[in-house]
């Protein structure tokens, strides 16, 4: 027992029982002064803090990037300069399942990574697929609902979500993808990460380039179909947290290849689709990837709720040489990602450990949740405002970023003009193979199974304009399930549908 801690309170005081409260006698009432006991029963109280809204179910863990070629033409961020290394962390999540959600679902998979760099943590909060089912950020709450529960049955609803997709053609992309082999990886080292948005680059020459970002596994695509998925949830629930930590510590390290697709900013204009849609791809065939490098994890957390729980993404961290794009759903997120960990987990949420920048950090935010370092942050314990004469810390010019050479009159623009289809079509006949495509037929009529049938054939509708077999297989498997009783639509009361005007 020597060499065993001593236990304490939280002040620091050594506790003489932890096993045995204090009663008023051996058969008597509990004492209020017990105030360890009181201490213990109210921490259990608090230990959960608000679940993310979205991707509340992730795994993580730490590693590095390292920086293998060369693409310092197209920025200064010195964190992509040749040979550079950072250390990062990783977090992969589910969109919909609460906490205590199955890991094999098929959903779309967060892919976040944040590097720590010399020049602050730089923040890339991706998907595993390299599009969206919305690309109007006023949409996504909207979207977000139908992926959660009911607000009178508390069930998940397939109803909602294809009354809302079928509604939404720039949905049919996402779907797609999530209704293919990839809406189903067996790990999250299986699977891709893509940037998904539209960042930019920009160098010492004041040039700004856009780019994705895009992160190839090196284990290999996997995926499990929905009968495999299904006999391994009945068996654990945590499938991919079991696989991700278990390949770390047995020292066989996730690797993905980092790669960049780029455009010189004044190509934009001349694309034949608005390069900062997040319903669009940049075809490889116009947009070569070039290689970066790679990242490897190689560290298990010490801790899951200090260092993933707390961990914080934000598109809004990024580092000079590296910036955001007119992409609106990007920039919606710059804003509500940040604002999400202020309420999850208090103002200062920079301030815990694993989202603390591991460069010096100064600046004149105040009081608040979760300030833990107090005025000196500023550099100078008088210079607590800008400006001032007592040796605060001071802007950094030389973070100026390039002008963006955009122009446009405020407006509400319509984007439901833009092309929905040509994307998917050369998806569905180019990329998926036979087989594939006869899985996605059935994933997605197995997902019908109770979904009124106007909204199914207003779907199948949006198919065809894909491609005339997308809705002929999709109604073929449909029917499998009609005739063999599977499909049961509910009696939800259909009314029109909400116009879809055009903006103004
Ligand atoms: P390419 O033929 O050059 O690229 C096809 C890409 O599709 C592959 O490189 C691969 O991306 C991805 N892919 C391969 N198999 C599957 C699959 N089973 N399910 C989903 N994606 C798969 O053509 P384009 O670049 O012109 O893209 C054609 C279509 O491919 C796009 O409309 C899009 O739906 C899809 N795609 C394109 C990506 C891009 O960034 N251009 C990325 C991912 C999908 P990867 O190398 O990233 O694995």
């Amino acid at each position: 027992m020597a060499d065993r801690p001593k236990l304490t309170t939280t002040a620091g005081a050594p506790v003489p029982n932890n096993q045995d409260s204090i009663s008023a006698g051996e058969r008597g009432p509990l004492l209020m002064q017990d105030y360890q006991l009181i201490e213990k029963l109210a921490h259990q109280n608090r230990e959960r803090i608000p679940e993310r809204t979205v991707h509340a179910k992730g795994w993580g863990a730490h590693g590095v990037l390292k920086i293998t070629g060369d693409i310092s033409k197209y920025t200064k961020a010195k964190c992509l300069q040749p040979g550079a290394e950072s250390p990062m962390l990783a977090r992969f999540s589910t969109v919909a399942g609460e906490l205590g959600a199955a890991d094999h679902e098929r959903d779309v998979r967060g892919f976040a990574l944040k590097f720590y760099t010399e020049d602050g943590n730089w923040d890339l909060v991706g998907n595993n697929t390299p599009v969206f089912f919305v690309r109007d950020p006023y949409k996504f709450p909207d979207f977000i609902h139908t992926q959660k529960r009911h607000p009178k049955t508390n069930m998940r609803s397939p109803t909602a979500m294809w009354d809302f997709w079928s509604l939404s053609p720039e949905s049919l992309h996402q779907v797609t993808i999530l209704m293919s082999d990839r809406g189903l990886p067996v790990s999250p080292m299986h699977m891709n990460g893509y940037g998904s948005h539209t960042f930019s680059l920009w160098n010492d020459a004041g040039e700004r380039f856009w780019v994705k970002f895009h992160f190839k596994t090196e284990q290999g695509h996997k995926h499990y179909t929905n009968a495999e998925a299904e006999e391994i949830v009945g068996k654990t629930r945590e499938g991919y947290q079991e696989a991700l930590y278990n390949a770390i510590e047995d020292g066989k390290f996730p690797r993905w290849k980092m790669q960049i697709q780029v455009m010189p900013e004044l190509d934009a204009e001349k694309q034949p689709f608005n390069p900062f849609d997040l319903t669009k791809v940049w075809p490889h065939a116009d947009f070569p990837p070039i290689d970066v490098g790679y990242f490897e994890l190689n560290q298990n957390p010490e801790n899951y709720f200090a260092e993933i729980e707390n961990a914080a993404f934000s598109p809004s961290n990024i580092v000079p040489g590296i910036s955001w794009s007119p992409d609106k759903m990007l920039q919606a997120r710059i804003f509500s990602y940040a604002d999400a960990h202020r309420y999850r987990l208090g103002t200062h949420y920079e301030q815990i450990p694993v989202n603390r920048p591991k460069c010096p950090i100064h600046h004149y935010h105040k009081d608040g949740e979760m300030n833990v370092y107090g005025g000196l942050i500023s550099g100078s314990k008088n210079a607590y405002y800008e400006p001032n004469s007592f040796g605060g810390a001071f802007e950094d010019r030389t973070a100026t970023e390039p002008p963006l050479k955009i122009s446009g009159d405020a407006a509400r623009y319509d984007h439901r003009k833009y092309d929905d289809y040509a994307q998917v079509r050369v998806l569905f006949e180019k990329v998926l193979e036979p087989d594939e495509k006869e899985r996605l037929f059935a994933n997605i009529a197995g997902t019908w199974i109770d979904v009124p049938e106007v909204i199914c054939e207003r779907q199948l509708a949006e198919f065809k304009k894909v491609h005339p077999d997308y809705e002929a297989g999709v109604r073929k498997a449909w029917d499998k399930f009609k005739a063999d009783g599977t499909y049961k639509p509910n009696a939800a009361p259909i009314s029109e549908a909400t116009p879809q005007i055009a903006a103004e």
